[in-house]
């Protein structure tokens, strides 16, 4: 069997590896090069924002993948001799009396149902723990098996991964439209000529999936949400948890570097990070962290969230054409997906049973705009 993979960005370059392993011939073409888009920018927290509000669906595909970092990340750093910086640095939500969403109660039910170990601590006792936080917090809420991974890392091993797994790679090949006999895709062909002949074809091209998708003449409502990103350079240690409140998180790496994230921009394919967005980024660390105040800003980035209007990704069989499958809609949770998607999409391309139900993650399902986790207002 031959498989034409759009998109190298994770969903696509991990789908294609764990194809490779099964023995498939799998071709990937990417427009630009692997892994510098949405995947290359995103933060690494191995956990939803706010998983309370997702179907148990979700939840279930979740805890699914987080199942199979462990082994999948010994086996992609014993291969490769690389390291993702995968750490359980656990995650932690402060509260304060202005808050304008309550979520403790949600997040404490959905933890007990969904099996998430949760501490609940007092101002005291997380301020000995998280020292740089506010003292105006009443109380926080904290997960200490959440994990992170840092982004360039992951995809510079997966990279590696997918040569030695000798996955056949173009860069700089955009794929325009598709090749079909009779309704059976038969393969694909790119902005400079090149034609591609497979049996099945996989869309993951992230945040222009839905574009491609009307080009290859199917209606997908994937639309990118931009997300900036400011990174500071410290002291190391001087934060231990991943901390987030709202939609604002912090992120510390092992090296004192905390990454202060992120926007919800509904503004198209617009690029560059902008100065008003920087100054809600560190208003939200002076009110919840000003203990980092004494770190300095090294850089800052952005990038397009594959997103979706109900904020659940897209993983299977496009009806209209058959052999046309999508693996896209990630939305603020790819990282945290890989894995799962990766297998589920590798299992319905050879056709075998997959074990997790995925009747909530259909293409051309109804959806409805969900306001708590699809597209921000614009
Ligand atoms: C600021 C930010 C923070 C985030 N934080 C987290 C987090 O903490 N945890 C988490 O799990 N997720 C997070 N995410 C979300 C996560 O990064 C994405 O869901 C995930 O990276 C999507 O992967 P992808 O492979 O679908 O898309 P991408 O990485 O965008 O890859 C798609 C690729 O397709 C290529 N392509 C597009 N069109 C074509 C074409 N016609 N032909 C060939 N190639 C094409 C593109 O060039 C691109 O390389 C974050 C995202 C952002 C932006």
């Amino acid at each position: 069997m031959k498989v034409v993979v759009i998109g190298g960005g994770i969903i696509g370059c991990l789908t294609a590896c764990f194809l490779k392993q099964r023995g498939v011939d799998v071709i990937v073409l990417e427009r630009g090069k692997t892994g510098q888009e949405a995947s290359l920018a995103g933060a690494g927290i191995l956990c939803p924002i706010h998983p309370w509000f997702y179907p148990d669906s979700f939840s279930h595909l979740i805890n699914a993948s987080l199942a199979m970092y462990t082994e999948f990340r010994a086996q992609l750093e014993a291969d490769t001799g690389m390291s993702i910086e995968w750490q359980k640095s656990g995650l932690l939500i402060p509260f304060f009396d202005d808050d304008t969403s309550n979520h403790w109660q949600k997040a404490v039910d959905w933890s007990a149902r969904f099996g998430w170990h949760i501490e609940q601590l007092d101002t005291m006792q997380t301020l000995q723990l998280e020292p740089t936080l506010s003292p105006q917090l009443r109380r926080s809420l904290r997960w200490p098996e959440v994990a992170q991974l840092r982004n360039p890392r992951l995809l510079q091993a997966v990279r590696c991964w997918m040569q030695q797994l000798d996955v056949e790679l173009h860069e700089h090949c955009e794929v325009t439209s598709l090749l079909s006999n009779q309704g059976t895709v038969s393969g694909v062909q790119c902005a400079d000529g090149q034609g591609f002949e497979s049996d099945q074809v996989l869309l993951a091209s992230g945040s222009w999936s839905g574009e491609l998708a009307a080009q290859l003449g199917f209606d997908l409502p994937i639309k990118p949400v931009k997300g900036q990103i400011v990174l500071l350079k410290g002291k190391s240690g001087l934060m231990k948890s991943i901390i987030k409140h709202d939609d604002a998180y912090f992120v510390p790496r092992a090296d004192g570097r905390v990454l202060i994230g992120a926007s919800m921009e509904f503004v198209g394919f617009e690029r560059g990070n902008t100065e008003q967005i920087t100054n809600q980024l560190m208003a939200s660390m002076l009110k919840i962290a000003p203990g980092l105040k004494t770190a300095t800003v090294e850089r800052q980035w952005m990038g397009f969230r594959p997103g979706s209007p109900d904020g659940l990704p897209y993983l299977g069989e496009v009806s209209s054409m058959r052999g046309l499958w999508v693996a896209s809609g990630h939305y603020r949770n790819g990282v945290a997906l890989a894995p799962i998607t990766a297998k589920v999409m590798t299992a319905k391309i050879l056709g075998e049973p997959v074990d997790v139900d995925c009747s909530d993650f259909s293409v051309g399902r109804l959806t409805s705009e969900s306001s708590t986790l699809g597209f921000p207002p614009r």
